[in-house]
């Protein structure tokens, strides 16, 4: 150990400080900056999106639930942007929207740009300073050094629940090993004219298949003796350009909150990769004349950090669609798990779609900071449900709302707030929340 001491220039101070620029960050901020607040958003990448773009996880899952859209609010409005700009396609009856990456870029950009919030791009958190329960600055490292900036509300939209572990939060225990981790990959010139492939590859139907032939086949020259990597699907994924799939297969468990095994994982996975691409072009016509087109830049995480907050929702009351009072975003995806040993995935599904309680947003001990996205408060059932990116967007959105209502009430502490107006202002902006299930 070292000490280490020295004075930080405090190169800002926002109302709101969102960190992270995933789906949950980009809603957050952009909610928040329209109701008013002084806003910024740090993110570690030079671009937006997070999982969606930098970990090229494609479809945005998922709007609709028996064929009935229950994701609203600005989710929705994304999806609606993305369509607008030529860089989605809606995949009914579940509603998944199939997307071109660097178009969610784009659009997640402008609307950033368009609410008037300040970027802190190539900029990662790296501390934060608290006194009692408070949190007051956000330490960050760029290419200026090390820096501070301060928020009267922090919002940690980071996926790994960076800030609130930086500000002592507990976290919830992991009562079994983590799900895996994938490196995705992009593929171009894929023939999906063929019939097989036709049901991976139907613009504007059913784009999104969990590909069987390519799972059997996999199995089959396992059984020859053939080293075949861990893989789990495989999914497929044809974006929105023809011949092009985003691959999700390969896997193997990893904990992302520990970096030296971060990068052991993101080594084999990308080794992985070429081996799974040349088993596709030897085995499967299709595959032939295929390319990289590109390895998603950052590791697929699908579970690190999970909060310990005012209420941990439970899987149970995740498939039972329990109702809350304080309930501001729904969740329709099953229970989803990939298993981090072997190729397996167990799945439940909900009755109907799930609600999340503003309470698991909030975290034990540090008064203005709220947490939204990947790794808010609940068991490791209802997290492999809530994970998905339009439920992320809705809790972000509900976070960024609720920290503007504080600001635009003269900066009330967050406890204070009255959580049925947070609900009502969610409603109105268009998020599905029936009075009661
Ligand atoms: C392999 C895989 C397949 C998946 N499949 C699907 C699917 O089919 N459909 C679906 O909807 N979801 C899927 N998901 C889940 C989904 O992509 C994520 O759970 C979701 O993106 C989480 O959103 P988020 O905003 O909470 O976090 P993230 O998307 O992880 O965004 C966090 C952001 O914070 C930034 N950040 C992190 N730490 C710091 C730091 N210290 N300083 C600064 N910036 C930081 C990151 O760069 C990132 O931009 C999948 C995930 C994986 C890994």
């Amino acid at each position: 150990m070292i000490a280490y001491s020295r004075e930080l220039p405090l190169i800002g101070q926002f109302d709101v400080l969102v960190c992270g620029g995933g789906p949950a960050g980009i809603a957050a901020a952009v909610t928040a900056a329209e109701n008013g607040a002084h806003v910024a958003m740090i993110e570690q990448n030079s671009y937006l999106g997070g999982m969606a773009t930098g970990g090229c996880v494609n479809p945005m899952s998922e709007f609709s639930y028996k064929g009935e859209r229950v994701i609203g609010g600005f989710a929705w409005r994304f999806a609606q942007e993305l369509i607008k700009a030529d860089g989605a396609i809606l995949e009914e009856p579940r509603g998944n929207l199939s997307f071109n990456p660097e178009i969610y870029k784009f659009v997640a950009q402008r609307l950033v740009q368009q609410a008037g919030i300040t970027l802190f791009t190539n900029t990662f958190v790296a501390d934060c300073i608290c006194d009692s329960d408070m949190l007051h600055q956000i330490i960050v490292a760029n290419k200026n050094g090390l820096q501070a900036i301060s928020g009267r509300y922090v919002i940690d939209t980071t996926g790994d629940a960076d800030v609130a572990f930086h500000a002592g939060v507990p976290m919830l225990p992991n009562t079994r090993p983590a799900q895996p981790a994938s490196l995705i990959f992009c593929l171009a010139n894929v023939d999906t004219t063929t019939p097989r492939m036709h049901i991976i590859h139907q613009k504007n139907n059913n784009i999104h298949h969990s590909a069987g032939f390519i799972r059997e086949l996999f199995e089959k020259l396992r059984g020859e003796g053939v080293d075949v990597p861990q893989f789990g699907g495989p999914w497929f994924c044809s974006t929105v350009d023809d011949g092009c799939v985003t691959v999700n297969m390969s896997r193997t468990a990893m904990d992302a909150v520990d970096a030296a095994d971060y990068q052991r994982a993101t080594a084999e996975l990308r080794e992985n990769v070429f081996r799974f691409v040349g088993l596709l072009k030897q085995h499967v016509p299709e595959f032939k004349n295929c390319v990289i087109s590109s390895i998603a830049p950052m590791t697929g995480v699908r579970q690190s950090r999970r909060i310990q907050g005012k209420h941990v929702l439970t899987g149970t009351e995740y498939l039972e669609a329990t109702h809350f009072t304080d309930a501001i975003a729904r969740a329709c995806h099953p229970v989803d798990i990939h298993l981090p040993s072997g190729d397996g995935q167990i799945l439940h599904y909900p009755e109907i779609a799930a609600y999340i309680p503003f309470r698991s947003l909030q975290p034990e001990g540090v008064s203005n900071l709220l947490v939204a996205g990947r790794p808010i408060s609940a068991d490791e059932d209802a997290f492999a449900g809530v994970r998905v990116q339009a439920t992320c967007m809705e809790t972000g959105e509900a976070a960024g709302l609720a920290a503007a209502l504080c600001v635009q009430k003269g900066n009330l502490p967050l406890a204070s707030l009255d959580i049925t107006e947070v609900v009502c202002k969610l409603r109105e902006g268009g998020t599905i929340l029936p009075l009661e299930s």
